[in-house]
């Protein structure tokens, strides 16, 4: 691991919760990594709600914000869990998340087993069908030693590293959007920035927003927040990586909350001004569907902001094998910048896009005159 590459504070959390093992229904050392970065920091209140959850609210300054954002990712990642032993030398094992059944027979894995990886390789799998499409269900992994019930298994790919700009590691989505929002905090907290905000971190996202929808049902989202879902989406031709941040306007499910999109698009279009190296993009990101998409469902006002990845869920089509996603590091820094100054805005909510209705207020201003006198005649 060249340690070098990731040289901000921020990028080293990046680093650090790259390298951590996680799996959908199996995400507690990354758990334990967020509480022990709370630990550390007193004026972080962290509380998990009865699902496993975890909202972190920080508060600093006097001014209470009427409208504060919550800032959301996920835990975990499309990944393996130890079942139990077929015969000495053969594990059965869970597989939870969207990886096409064709990349399992044959590729290695690797076991988190007492602190440290013991490696195997999938010999089979079973599969079954839902919602409409085949899909693996459990795999018969080769291993060469016993793997205790509950273990945490992922591809065999190395530890996470910097190329060309690019971060490439085993679990991109959504350890970088995990990362992103402790980057977001550990900034606000040493520079004693004047905020309030929350940022909640889900569970089993992979199997469907288990830990989201929980999230909403047992109210533990305060209310009075939006709600900004941060995540990865597979690049697309019109959302290059290294472009900046991705505002979504919606995903391939539903359309976001415009006043909320609106809003966290201005907030970047300040940061710009006042930063020349902030880069954003706003797009229609319709190749999956987020976490906001359930949010806004379920009653939240709700947008996404995501970080373009290459070989989402680990898969190369290219060359048709597992192997690491990857991201910009500059958009990472970006997202982290653009998150510090949404937990410092105030949302001027009403509904309406406000920023827009000046806009038009001044064009129709400017030509109310004109458009009358020329009715009749021509000018
Ligand atoms: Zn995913």
């Amino acid at each position: 691991m060249d340690s070098k590459m990731f040289s901000s504070p921020g990028q080293k959390i990046l680093r650090d919760m790259l390298s951590i093992p996680t799996a959908p229904f199996a995400e507690h050392l990354v758990v334990e990594y967020v509480e022990r970065f709370c630990a550390k920091h007193e004026s972080l209140k962290l509380t998990c709600d009865s699902v496993g959850n975890m909202l972190i609210h920080l508060r600093q300054g006097r001014r209470k914000i009427a409208r504060p954002v919550c800032v959301t990712a996920h835990l975990d990642h499309p990944g393996f869990v130890a079942h139990r032993m077929l015969s000495a030398k053969r594990l059965q094992a869970f597989w939870r998340g969207g990886v096409p059944k064709e990349y399992f027979v044959g590729s290695r894995v690797r076991f988190w087993v007492d602190k440290t990886w013991v490696r195997g390789r999938v010999r089979s799998i079973k599969t079954v069908v839902s919602r409409g499409q085949r899909r693996a269900e459990t795999a018969s992994v080769e291993v060469p030693r016993e793997i205790p019930a509950g273990s945490i298994g992922m591809w065999d790919l190395p530890e996470p590293k910097v190329r060309n700009g690019r971060v490439y590691a085993r679990s991109c989505d959504d350890m970088a959007g995990a990362a992103a929002i402790l980057s977001c905090i550990n900034k606000l907290v040493r520079a004693r920035h004047s905020c309030d905000a929350y940022f909640l971190l889900t569970r089993a996202e992979e199997v469907g927003f288990a830990g989201a929808i929980a999230a909403t049902r047992l109210r533990t989202i305060p209310q009075r927040c939006f709600v900004v879902a941060m995540d990865t989406s597979s690049e697309l031709p019109h959302a290059r990586m290294g472009a900046g941040p991705i505002l979504r306007v919606g995903d391939k499910t539903s359309a976001f909350t415009h006043a909320t999109t609106a809003h966290c698009h201005h907030v970047a279009g300040l940061l710009a001004k006042k930063n020349r190296s902030f880069k954003h993009q706003r797009k229609l990101m319709d190749g999956g569907t987020c976490e906001a998409s359930a949010y806004g469902a379920l009653g939240f006002e709700a947008t996404g902001v995501c970080l373009a990845l290459g070989n989402y869920h680990n898969v190369d089509k290219k060359r048709k094998r597992i192997a690491p996603e990857y991201i910009d590091l500059n958009d990472f820094d970006n997202v982290v910048a653009w998150f510090v100054a949404l937990a410092r805005a105030e949302h001027p909510y009403t509904g309406r896009d406000e920023n827009l209705l000046t806009l038009i207020r001044e064009v129709e201003l400017k030509n109310k005159r004109l458009l009358r006198t020329s009715r009749r005649q021509p000018r």
